[in-house]
Order: structure tokens, then sequence, then C-alpha cells
């Protein structure tokens, strides 16, 4: 069975939880580790049942948990190295780091590792979370622990190059957006094919091309344009959210599903909502106009992924 179900979605935090086989992956991290835990939970997911943590870009709505839920699970994160680097150099105090100096923090974190039992020994039955903090602790030497970037163990991989977890396959591709190397993913486990892709100021043909075939869509559909122009960000915020490397708007997303989209999906998630600049309903009007105008869609049930609560795992 393959499960997917969003645990948080928009500006204050993203997290969705994938499984597929016996391979449960978590993709960002944008919440607390306590948070993330409590919505894991309030889904009847294990947390100590995550096989690893995938990154879809450095900005702090997609990794403020990162570092402690990795920690603390003992689970390796997967990045593109150039997106590592970026996270590292934000946690970094002084936020400057040259190219050398975050290659020799890698080596200590690397010789780190290779002196401490990897993963904690971690039961896949429940597990109070104190006893997590207890087990992968005691895994952690002092020193690592005084980095905040040491992660238990650091995988990497390039958008374009498909790459395996366990048993979902993953191909993550380029979107563009203000981050060092941000992407999209399509998840592929059990033949079912699950496509991510939030923050992005426009939607390429590189990515057209990935959200084609799929049986779950989960696609940005960040702000309403007048919502945005007559609310309360400064202009400099407004010419940010509205450029190429910003975030799609409501009507931007809904172009692309009455034109180019191949209407396949048995879902459609409308994710990363603003808060203060659109509302469920006007993003969910604008996707069912726009879909509407497709004769023959049997399938595409619209759902709004939210920021306040997980929603309902959907299940194949
Ligand atoms: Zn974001
Ligand atoms: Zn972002």
């Amino acid at each position: 069975m393959v499960r997917f179900t969003v645990l948080a979605s928009g500006s204050r935090g993203n997290s969705t939880i994938v499984s597929g086989g016996r391979t449960r992956i978590l993709v960002d991290a944008g919440l607390s580790c306590r948070e993330l835990f409590r919505r894991l939970r309030l889904v009847s997911e294990d947390p100590a049942a995550l096989d690893a943590i995938l990154i879809t870009h450095e900005h702090q709505d997609h990794v403020a948990g990162l570092a402690v839920t990795a920690r603390k699970l003992g689970i390796p994160v997967y990045f593109t190295e150039a997106t590592h680097r970026a996270w590292m150099r934000w946690l970094a105090p002084r936020k400057q780091m040259t190219y050398a100096q975050w290659l020799e923090q890698c080596r200590k974190q690397q010789a780190e590792r290779d002196t401490v039992a990897l993963a904690p020994e971690v039961e896949t039955e429940e597990i109070a979370e104190d006893t997590l903090e207890t087990v992968a602790a005691s895994a952690v030497t002092s020193e690592a622990k005084a980095d905040p970037a040491w992660l238990p163990a650091v995988e990497y991989f390039r958008p374009g190059e498909p790459f395996r977890i366990g048993d979902i396959d993953l191909r993550p591709f380029t979107v563009p957006h203000d981050a060092a190397d941000p992407v999209g993913f399509v998840l592929e486990a059990e033949g079912v094919r699950i496509g991510y892709a939030t923050d992005l100021g426009y939607i390429p043909p590189n990515v057209k091309a990935q959200l084609a075939g799929l049986d779950l869509l989960l696609l940005e559909s960040n702000h309403d344009l007048e919502m945005l122009r007559d609310g309360p960000y400064p202009w400099s915020v407004k010419q940010r959210v509205l450029s190429r490397v910003g975030h799609l708007s409501n009507d931007a997303t809904a172009e692309f599903l009455a034109t180019e989209y191949d209407g396949q999906a048995a879902y459609v998630i409308l994710a990363h909502l603003s808060e203060n600049n659109n509302l469920p309903e006007l993003a969910r009007v604008a996707a069912d106009r726009a879909l509407s105008t497709r004769p023959g869609l049997l399938a595409n049930r619209l759902l709004i992924a939210c920021q306040g609560e997980p929603m309902e795992p959907i299940t194949f």
C-alpha cells in the first residue's frame, strides 16, 4: 500500500510523509521535531519507523526541525550538495562559510560519524519521544552535539538523476525558486506515481514534463494576485513572491491545470497556500474552474493542504 499524508503546508512549515512497500520517507521537515512527531501520531504514523528525510531546499519553512528530527531518529538526510551547504551556512553562527571551510566541517562530521554507531537501535513499535531522545543521544558524542549542523548521515542526490530509498524510487527535478538548488520530486512505489512541486516561481517545460502520468499531483497554489497586491507585505517582498523565482499564484496553477496538465491524477492537492495572501476557497475555485474546462476528467479529486493540521491520509 502507498500512503501519502501532508502533515503541514504553507509558509510556517512544510512536511509530508510518503510510505510505499516497507519504506517511509519524510519530505521536508519544516516544523519543530516535537510538532512533527505529534502530527505523525495524529495520522497513526510511528516516528520511529521513518527511514529517511528528503529536503527540497534550505528555506526555513522546509528545514526548521531537520537537525533535531534526524538526530533523534538516527536517520539519513537526502539533499543536493548545494542545498546541504546552504543549510549549513544558514546554521553557521556568522553566516559565512567559504567552500574550503564547508569541506572541512563536512570532513569533521564524517570523522565523527565513523566513531559513533550510525543509527541508534530503534524499535519499530511505538516508542515514547523521550526514550528516542535518550537512545539517539547516547550515539552522538558531545563534539558532534556542539555542531548544530551535525547529522547522523548525509546522502547527496542530483536534480535529473533518479535514485532510490528502500522501496521508493525518486526523480528529483530542478524548480525555479530563490534557493541554492531547489527541487521537486516524482516519487514512485508499487506502480503509484506522485508528483510534488511547491516553491516555484513559474512552471518551466522541464517541470511540466515531470508532472505527467501521475496518480497524485501536489502543486503549489500560493497566492491570489489581488490579495497579494493589496495585502500587508512590503513592496520588495511582493516583488519577490511574484518573481520567476518566487511562488505560484492561483492563476498560474489554474492555467497549468486548464492547459498543459494531462488530467490523469486521481488526486490534485493544492499546497503552500499563503495565510496572508490567499484563501482556501479562492484557490479551490480557481483550480476547480480550470479542471471543469477539461471535458472527460473523471478523477482529479481536488483537495487543499493546510498549515494547521495534517490532511487525511491518501492511500493507493
Ligand atoms: Zn516554502
Ligand atoms: Zn522556499
